[in-house]
């Protein structure tokens, strides 16, 4: 049985299905060091404020629907929420046997609901549903989604699930999961740009993989072309065979051109640079020969952690990715929590549209003693390497101002500390909503550089969530409406003396590529493991002759008709390119 979903991280393997949903929610037993007590009791904390806000959050909604004395029946889980013998009872399990936090609330819970069972008094044994269901939120938030059940995997597996957050990703077993698959999601998604990051093959957007997968299963995934094969008959095995031969041909001759420049063939320079989401990502930049750090999404060093990072956390980071890098130019995007990256330490309560919400630069803006703690860092930072530093989501001028003056206000506070930083450090703007792209004149004047995210810019000027399945044939980079705005951005950045670089996934796609040069962007950052094609697809072109591509691509009415002649031009351009399979 074949499958079709979304090519969201390219590679192609075979694997044994394993299925994770959240019914199979199992605790697994497992110990933790005595280092990390502190830390699982900190947990465990955590998951009690977070299941208790919950529940007073749908208690005020209950009263508002249906009254107050609906509302009441809460009242009862918030009491077993503050139950402390059952509290106690797991802090000292802690302690004692040294479990995940998961595993000694489990256990604890379970004693509980047998001696309740047993209890011969109607009104106590109606407690039983209340213990048992707000055990079951306490148990959800600290298995915090797949992540405990994936630490636990022996073997290599291709997992398969209806949803994965980006936390999941990001703490995913890179040795145990060759690769994923997901009923729903898109390809800009974080979870499919995590994947990309971690090199793990992904094929989003599936709609029945869950369904029709059973665990144990043989299933081959094709994540360059979104395609899944499951228990694969001969025909198809030997296919994959080829395939996969195919594939790492193309890999060794792009592997040549590794240390040569990204330039056109009349030596029009580019800068070719990678996009990471963690420092441990510089050995696969440096192996893909990018030329430095587009992209740097500070957010997930807040995921998958207890509390908000200190300054010197985010410092140390920061100054590791400097030193590595040398003179090499990194880019730290300030953080851009919200959309589909959440995290509970900020307390942002759940919205009707996280995209459109207070996320990113707002979020900032409003909680300075927050922001400044990144600010003050990335300044400390400065002084190790060649360091920008770039604001994400703003939508108008009044906000990159704003941004400036608490920058201008870490900077005097470091002077009288007598810390040591990058006066000159430069500050650009991430052109990701359609008004900013509309008012780049303006921005231009506050700002030292533009980087184009057509992630979400594509998102905001068509009105379609990036990370739905349903509605991915409507994400279409080369819709004439986002070209103009990228061809706009680039002519006033040029007018103004600021280089445009662009750091959307766009920028990725090989036939995209040869657009984007045409229309004159100075800088292209993609995911390591894109690099190789987008500079081979660069030293394939002149930049005459690109010109000429984009001027004609320009003219046509339709993002269809623009993709289906970018992709044939190259194919003539750069035929090796587009075998099946390297998109
Ligand atoms: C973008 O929106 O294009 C971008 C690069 O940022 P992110 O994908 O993190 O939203
Ligand atoms: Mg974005």
């Amino acid at each position: 049985m074949n499958l079709k979903g979304i090519a969201a991280s390219p590679g192609l393997v075979i694997g044994t299905a394993y299925l994770v949903d959240d019914e199979s929610m199992s605790v697994p037993k497992r110990k933790v060091p005595k280092e990390e007590l502190p830390l699982e009791i900190a947990r465990f904390e955590e998951a009690l404020i977070k299941t208790r806000s919950e529940i007073i959050e749908i208690k005020n909604k209950i009263i508002e629907e249906l009254g107050h004395e609906h509302g009441e029946i809460f009242d009862a889980h918030l009491l077993v929420l503050e139950d402390r013998a059952l509290i106690e009872e797991v802090i000292s399990s802690l302690k004692k046997d040294l479990y995940s936090a998961e595993y000694a609330f489990s256990q604890v819970l379970e004693r509980y609901i047998s001696a309740f069972i047993k209890i011969d008094d109607e009104y106590l044994r109606e407690r039983l549903s209340d213990i048992q269901d707000v055990g079951r939120r306490i148990l959800h938030n600290l298995l915090g989604g797949h992540q405990a059940l994936l630490k636990d995997l022996k073997n290599e597996v291709v997992l398969v699930a209806y949803d994965l957050s980006p936390s999941d990703t990001a703490s995913m077993p890179r040795d145990k999961i060759l690769a994923f698959v997901t009923d729903i999601g898109g390809r800009t998604s974080h979870t499919a740009i995590m994947a990309r990051s971690l090199e793990i093959p992904a094929v989003v957007g599936i709609e029945t993989a869950t369904k029709d997968v059973k665990n144990g299963d043989i299933i081959i995934v094709d994540g360059s072309d979104g395609l899944i094969y499951v228990n694969p008959n001969k025909a198809t095995m030997q296919k994959f065979k080829r395939s996969q031969k195919e594939r790492t041909v193309l890999a060794r001759e792009l592997a040549k051109i590794k240390d040569l420049p990204a330039e056109t063939i009349d030596k029009h320079k580019i800068q070719l640079s990678a996009n990471i989401e963690f420092p441990e990502e510089i050995p696969s930049i440096q192996a893909h020969g990018a030329d430095g750090i587009g992209l740097y999404r500070t957010e997930y060093f807040y995921m998958n952690r207890v509390g908000l990072p200190t300054e010197d956390e985010h410092f140390e980071a920061y100054k590791k990715v400097a030193v590595q890098m040398k003179s090499e130019m990194v880019i730290i995007r300030t953080m851009d929590l919200g959309g589909d990256k959440f995290i509970s330490q900020l307390e942002i309560p759940r919205e009707m549209n996280p995209f459109l919400g207070w996320r990113a630069i707002r979020f900032c803006l409003a909680r300075p003693d927050i922001f400044k703690i990144q600010l003050r860092a990335i300044l400390r930072a400065s002084v190790f390497g060649n360091l920008k530093l770039m604001y994400p989501m703003i939508s108008g001028v009044e906000e990159v101002k704003e941004a400036n003056k608490i920058l201008k206000s870490c900077k005097k506070e470091l002077e009288k500390e007598n810390v040591k930083f990058n006066k000159n450090l430069k500050a650009g703007v991430m052109i990701e909503i359609p008004s900013a792209a509309l008012t780049a004149d303006i921005l231009a004047d506050e700002v030292d550089f533009f980087s184009i995210g057509t992630n979400d810019l594509i998102q905001y000027s068509m009105a379609v969530d990036r990370s739905n399945e349903k509605i991915a044939y409507l994400y279409n980079p080369a819709h004439p409406a986002v070209l103009r705005l990228i061809q706009n951005v680039i002519n006033i950045g040029h007018k103004k003396g600021i280089w445009v670089g662009m750091c959307g996934e766009m920028a990725a796609d090989p036939a995209m590529a040869l657009l984007l040069v045409g229309m004159g962007l100075d800088e292209f950052s993609v995911s390591p493991i894109s690099v190789p094609t987008v500079k081979k697809m660069i030293r394939s072109v002149s930049f005459k002759e690109a010109q000429n591509i984009a001027k004609q691509a320009l003219k046509l009415p339709s993002g269809d008709k623009i993709k289906v002649f970018l992709n044939n031009k190259a194919k003539e351009i750069c035929p090796e390119l587009l075998l099946s399979g390297n998109k």
